[in-house]
């Protein structure tokens, strides 16, 4: 997507040759008329899929994936992370483990919010190991429900989200690919 390429190449920072700093337009200020064209660009690539719903993990995904469930006319599911490892039986629960942060956490979404009858279509703003995807695709399945494809708004070819998805059948859109990061550089696939 030319927009968001553009973007990326203008005001992305790679911090590291792994990690890209998108601050300015995505996770800590957000560009509307971006995350409107970012939405638009995602429906119109997955509008003839039977999407019943949207989900993104909180919270960079919610903007570009809030845009996208407009575009659809579909709610948004925000799938929350916890730190609390509380069984409850209201929730369909998973533990996710960010190997690019460091971390890990429980994945959450309420039981009520989804259904066998549900096509679901998940949303983030990064892949990069897979591990956000893969959680958000079992905590989805736990309900029985079917993955219409994961839309990404920067994908790092350089690291293995993308095989691991693929590897389990699953269908990626990505509006930008890179494929090497360093200091100053930024490096698209072509
Ligand atoms: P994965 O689970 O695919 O390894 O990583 C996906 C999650 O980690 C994304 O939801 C995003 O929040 C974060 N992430 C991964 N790579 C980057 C990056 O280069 N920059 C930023 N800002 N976040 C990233």
């Amino acid at each position: 997507m030319k927009l968001l390429e553009e973007k990326v190449l203008a005001e992305g920072i790679a911090v590291s040759e792994n990690i890209l700093k998108v601050d300015s337009f995505i996770n800590h200020q957000i560009d509307p008329d971006l995350m409107k064209a970012i939405g638009e660009d995602f429906a119109g690539h997955f509008k003839e899929h039977g999407i019943t719903k949207v989900a993104t993990i909180e919270s960079s995904g919610i903007a570009p994936a809030m845009m996208t469930a407009l575009a659809l006319q579909v709610p948004l599911l925000v799938l929350k992370k916890s730190p609390s490892k509380v069984l409850n039986e209201n929730m369909y629960q998973t533990i996710v483990t960010s190997y690019t942060k460091g971390i890990s956490y429980e994945l959450t979404l309420a039981t009520h919010l989804i259904s066998d009858q549900d096509h679901v279509l998940i949303i983030d703003d990064f892949l990069a190991n897979g591990e956000a995807a893969t959680g958000a695709v079992r905590l989805i399945r736990k309900a029985h429900a079917t993955i219409a494809g994961i839309g990404i708004l920067i994908e790092k070819t350089f690291q293995p989200g993308r095989t691991k998805l693929e590897e389990q059948g699953f269908y990626i859109y990505s509006q930008v690919r890179i494929s090497k990061l360093g200091k100053d550089v930024i490096e698209l696939v072509k």
